[in-house]
């Protein structure tokens, strides 16, 4: 395994990120990650740009790189400070010795015994209960050599990780990588000799579980003289990142790796157990507890697996301490310190709790599993008593809105993250270098989240009164009793018994959705609790979430104040026994709604009387009552300022970010145009015309270049009563370099015909801050505008709707915190977000609503459609996943037409174009049209179709234009996703061929010439084509088989002369068909102009068969000519055109060149007798943004 000489005579400094070596007579690809160099076989790799494959993803997940990079800055962090201790413990103990034979030397042993006292705890501080014993092994191998540093990479699959960790960590002696296949350590061997580390590499062939029992057997079957279990076979680290949970892996892990503070890696996929809610039961059978039901649930989550390794580890007298918990993206990772300690773990119970969550209104109170208080000793000082929980800490109905409460945990109860150590992290970022680190944004971002989520307790303040027995009510019920620090209670016990007084964020907007009141700024909510004495601040978990020490109670004080100063609701529309009817105290006399909107203090805080904010805003002489504080709560300005973030520097932290990191480019943001002051906007002779104020130019625009139209928060310059926002849009696709130009105005008077069609007053839904918003960018996408357009359009107008909308107080954060921004690169890069988006939804409980602003062409609709994982289809059910239920919002797309296809935009917008206003006026660009629909249009379920195809399929594809000799790429396929059209013969065939490089090189052209070369030779395809007549849609809605021989379905015939054919010809012995066009649509318009299917109509689910015979291709050429006008080939004599359920295509072409079929663009190619059945789909996956007019 170390030879190295084998094969190849390339040195590492030759090869490099996107080339090839040889090994063996094999070819691989390299891709570089970190300073690691992974091998992936040539055979697989896939496209010129070097993005990953799925099959390559076995190799290489780039998705990953994010988890990879951030455990090896956490090791680095880690294995730093334990060696400096490990070596000072060492120093210290030597010194001891020589100190203790000393003395027996001088035979006064016994005199300075106070000073070894005291020597003890401080070592025990630094790294904890080093043992004696095991000292003589230290000192050994610190005079000879480095210190030994192992790390375990447990399920290393092709070692990347052990190849990282190898390369990046120099105090790393070893790294075992250990997978239980054959070809993975093949693999590893493998790429441990590419990168030189075949010394450092140990590979393992093992079960993971098995091979830690070994070791943990070997070390207690070694015990020294006093019988204490031998440590040799221990790690220093454990990394555990498996495929779904870690959970059978743990009860071995915590005893196999070092035992006085090893570091064990924990990475579990398994999202929809324990932060989902379909299955209650398997998440106890794997965690020992019950997930909840919110939108906290992934937080909850962490405190479930950190339950789980504490409690796995507390049975060995091993206590855990939690140093990063972190949930990104769908899995969560979790870096925990393992250290004998049997006192530590005699507070384990007490940092146990259960959650009771309120179904209804989403607040929750937690309660401890054992009480653990202080109890005064006989003399001085105070010790940690443990007994009996009181409980229950809730009554069975919530008592802010009645609704029922539920029970999850039991939850890991303390502090998720140690300071110290992510600020050592932190503090190691700038040492990195930004080249081979990808992902240090990302990493700085959620690190100082981390940092900052976290809100000190009680325990640092001095506590007046009570003697640590009985606390109040309230502070029992948040698990704070009898654990205020005082004089005379041990500092380190104290640490042990630390438990978090915010365990759990809340989503501000999820409160306005039960109250169904317009969302409260988040620096308005923020500035509220501070003004009421509370701390605030956010989780790493989600964006807009605010953790507070606040008790609910007041929480909804809050939101009450808001709906009675700012928001209010229609009172008359809230039924009796929902939460909001409960909440605003209605039905309830005067008195008590105002004895509920004034309830006070004593009820349930947590925290007591009001705290004066920390060192902010100046010192309060006298901390006002919290009764007093409610009464100057008002929504304005100052809350805000109040409420907003201290600028951490000028430095904009990626704090939520949830695309793949390779995916993102930094985005300049010097570009937004200039906000110009103007007159009066005046409509005159179909122009809208203005002067600007600081140059007094006369300038215009056209009615149709209008975007939107936003109250501006300036006042007005004249005596008019308000003050407008005007954006519009120039297009110039000659001009180079800028082919938008956005046009933003300030004027007091817009002509009223615009304020009617143009005016946005409110945040649309699907842009509000309950909303994940992303934007993808198809840098591919056709014309290659889509960037162009995000930067110079789309960018600058988001900024602006969101810094005006609702209150002006909103998103001083900057807008970068709204919203996600993914540059693709190629299709795989959508394809992997539809799979991050599927099984976010798969996994979260209530999944947040999210939208998707789509820059591309269909291309990228089609990829969205296609990536998800449907486990529905692929009968793959472990019971890992749920297809999200119907009750949750589908993911709603904004389509922005940026592509070389937009036949699903066009066809979407084909009424707007249709309409009497549009023939009277000039129509807007479909840029614009596509603008106007993204902020004031209404999602509507985007109407979809299943492709299944019989085995033998391929999917076929060639690399991307400009690679220098394009390869073709086959993969089966059995199912496919299309919302535009599925077709055969002339359709399919040229969509095949403009794709193939003979034709690719001439560029936009060569539509044409394979149009004219194919109508030239007018192939008669050879087909059979069965339908499914519309009306009998229900008895085949996911069937995989929609045509079975029992179903009503009949053969479509040609003959010479086109009749009815009105009797069901089922006879399968009659001779094949013959075809030209075969074409089932389920939109309108395949290009603006082009109407293939005339009746189809934007939202509904119907597909449309257009098929005719072998006409020749002059005939073709006419009915496609009557298809560019307005749709009238479906009424020639010979073109049939029919609404159908489904159809199945039987392709019997002997060769292979005719035998492609097309779906939405893609390319299959069916095996001779090959079958492709199409049939709509009774459910969307997706919602899609319409104008408003097209939902009545
Ligand atoms: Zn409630």
């Amino acid at each position: 395994m170390t030879s190295g000489n084998q094969a190849p005579a390339v040195t590492k400094a030759a090869t490099g990120e996107g080339e090839t070596v040889t090994y063996d007579g094999n070819e691989y690809s390299i891709i570089r990650e970190g300073l690691a160099d992974i091998l992936v076989p040539a055979s697989l790799r896939q496209k010129d740009g070097g993005k990953a494959s799925d099959e390559q993803q076995v190799f290489y997940n780039p998705i990953q790189q994010f988890n990879r990079d951030l455990s090896v800055l956490a090791i680095r962090a880690y294995g730093e400070d334990a060696l400096a201790n490990r070596k000072l413990n060492v120093a210290e103990k030597r010194l001891e010795k020589e100190k203790k034979k000393r003395r027996r030397a001088e035979g006064d042993d016994g005199n300075d015994r106070p000073a070894k006292v005291q020597a003890e705890p401080q070592t025990q501080e630094k790294q904890g209960s080093v043992e004696e014993g095991e000292d003589e092994d230290e000192t050994k191998t610190e005079s000879t050599m480095r210190p030994r540093f192992t790390i375990l990479d447990a399920l290393s699959a092709t070692g990347l990780r052990a190849l990282r960790y190898s390369h990046e960590l120099p105090f790393v002696t070893s790294v075992t990588a250990n997978d239980l296949t054959k070809s993975a350590t093949e693999s590893i061997q493998l790429n441990a000799k590419h990168n030189k580390l075949g010394d450092k590499i140990q590979v393992s062939h093992d079960d993971a579980i098995a091979h830690m029992y070994r070791r943990i057997a070997d070390d207690l079957s070694q015990r020294d003289a006093r019988g204490r279990p031998g440590k040799k076979n221990k790690y220093d680290v454990i990394d555990l990142d498996p495929y779904g949970t870690a959970a059978p892996f743990l009860d071995a892990a915590v005893q196999a790796v070092r035992n006085d503070g090893g570091l064990l890696c924990i990475t579990c996929t398994d999202g929809s157990h324990w932060a989902g809610h379909s299955y209650v039961e398997k998440s106890f059978s794997l965690y020992g507890a019950s997930p909840i039901k919110g939108m906290h649930s992934h937080e909850v989550g962490l405190r479930i697996i950190l339950h789980t390794v504490a409690n796995i580890a507390a049975r060995y007298g091993l206590a855990v301490e939690p140093l990063l918990s972190l949930s990104i993206d769908f899995y969560c990772r979790i870096f925990v310190r393992v250290r004998h300690n049997p006192q530590a773990v005699s507070f384990l119970g007490g940092k146990t709790m259960l959650l009771y969550q309120c179904a209804g209104c989403s607040a929750w109170e937690t309660q401890p599993l054992v009480r653990t208080r202080l109890h005064p000793k006989k003399k001085e000082g105070y010790f940690f008593k443990h007994g009996l929980a009181q409980g229950p800490t809730v009554d069975a109905k919530c008592r802010h809105c009645g609704s029922t409460m539920h029970v999850g945990g039991p939850l890991y109860g303390g502090p998720i993250h140690d300071q110290g150590f992510v600020r050592r992290m932190l503090d190691l970022l700038p040492t990195l270098d930004s080249k081979v680190y990808g992902t240090i944004p990302r990493m700085e971002g959620m690190l100082t989240t981390a940092l900052e989520e976290h809100l000190p307790g009680p325990e640092g303040e001095e506590e007046e009164g009570a003697e640590g027995t009985e606390g109040p009510e309230g502070a029992e019920e948040s698990g704070q009793v009898g654990l205020r620090v005082r004089a005379g209670v041990d500092p380190r016990e104290a640490e042990m018994a630390r438990v978090d007084h915010a365990p759990f964020f809340f989503m501000p907007s999820r409160l306005s959705g039960v109250l169904n009141c317009q969302a409260m700024p988040e620096n308005l909510f923020r500035g509220a609790l501070k003004h009421l004495g509370y701390r605030v601040t956010r989780s790493h978990c989600r964006a807009g979430s605010v953790k507070t020490d606040a008790p609910w109670e007041t929480i909804w004080f809050v939101m009450r104040e808001w709906v009675r100063q700012k928001a209010p609701v229609k009172t008359e529309k809230i039924k009796p026994n929902t939460p909001a009817y409960a909440l605003l105290g209605l039905g309830q006399t005067g008195d008590d709604a105002k004895a509920k909107a004034n309830a006070s203090t004593g009820t349930g805080t947590s925290t007591g009387a009001s705290k004066a904010e920390e060192g902010e805003e100046g010192e309060k002489d006298q901390p006002a009552s919290d009764e007093e504080l409610r009464k100057t709560l008002v929504f304005d300005d100052a809350l805000a300022r109040l409420g907003k973030d201290k600028a951490k520097g000028n430095k904009r932290l990626v704090r939520y970010q949830d695309t793949p990191a390779q995916s993102i480019i930094s985005m300049p943001s010097n570009q937004d145009p200039a906000i110009r002051q103007a007159g009066e906007l005046h409509l005159q002779d179909g122009k809208l015309n203005y002067t600007t104020i600081d140059d007094h130019k006369e300038q215009s625009s056209l009615p149709e270049e209008i975007v939107f139209v936003l109250k501006s928060t300036s006042p007005p310059l004249t005596g008019h009563s308000e003050r407008f926002l005007v954006a519009y849009l120039r297009e110039d696709s000659e001009a180079p370099g800028q082919p938008y130009t956005l046009h933003l105005i300030q004027t007091d008077h817009v002509p009223n015909s615009l304020l009617d069609s143009h005016l946005i007053s409110g945040l649309p839904n699907h842009l509000s801050p309950e909303h994940a918003i992303h934007i993808i960018v198809s840098t591919k996408a056709g014309t290659g505008l889509a960037l162009a357009c995000w930067e110079t359009v789309v960018r600058p107008l988001l900024k602006l709707l969101f810094s005006s909308i609702p209150t002006g107080l909103g998103d001083e954060n900057g807008d970068g915190e709204r919203y996600h921004v993914l540059t693709t690169r190629s299709a795989q890069s959508i394809k992997q977000f539809a799979k991050s988006l599927c099984s976010r939804r798969q996994s979260a409980t209530t999944t947040h609503p999210e939208t998707i602003i789509l820059l591309s062409g269909d291309g990228g609709v089609i990829d969205l459609l296609n990536g998800r994982e449907d486990t529905d289809n692929n009968g793959n059910d472990d019971g890992d996943h749920k297809s999200p239920s119907t009750n949750d919002p589908l993911p709603t797309i904004a389509l922005l037409p940026l592509g070389t296809g937009n036949a699903l935009f066009h066809s979407l917008h084909k009424p707007l174009y249709d309409s009497s206003a549009a023939r009277t006026t000039a129509v807007p660009s479909p840029l614009v049209l596509g603008l106007r629909t993204l902020f004031r249009g209404r999602p509507a379920p985007l109407p979809s179709f299943d492709v299944s195809f019989s085995p033998g399929s391929q999917l076929v594809s060639y690399d991307d234009a400009d690679a220098p000799s394009p390869h073709r790429h086959d993969s089966q396929v059995s199912r496919l996703t299309g919302a535009i059209v599925a077709s055969y013969g002339f359709h399919a065939q040229l969509v095949w061929e403009s794709d193939t490089p003979d034709y690719r090189r001439h560029g936009d052209k060569r539509f044409g010439m394979v149009a004219a070369d194919l109508l030239r030779e007018s192939h008669a395809y050879n087909a059979r084509v069965h339908i499914h007549p519309a009306s009998s849609s229900s008895l085949f809605p996911s069937s995989p088989s929609p045509l079975s021989p029992s179903s009503p379905s009949h053969e479509i015939r040609i003959t010479n002369h086109q009749d009815d054919d009105d009797d069901d010809t089922t006879a399968a012995d009659g001779p094949p068909g013959k075809f030209s066009y075969v074409l089932a649509a389920m939109v309108s318009n395949l290009e603006r102009t082009f109407t293939v299917s005339p009746a189809s109509r934007p939202l509904h689910p119907a597909l449309h068969l257009v098929y005719f015979g072998p006409v020749g291709g002059e005939r073709t050429m006419e009915i496609m000519k009557a298809a560019y006008d307005g749709g009238k080939h479906v009424a020639l004599p010979d073109v049939g055109y029919e609404e159908v359920s489904a159809l199945r295509v039987t392709v019997l072409e002997a060769d292979a060149r005719w035998r492609k079929v097309c779906i939405d663009g893609t390319v299959v190619e069916m095996p001779h007798g090959g079958q492709m059945t199409v049939s709509r789909m009774e459910r969307s996956l997706f919602g899609v943004l319409v104008d408003s007019s097209l939902l009545g």
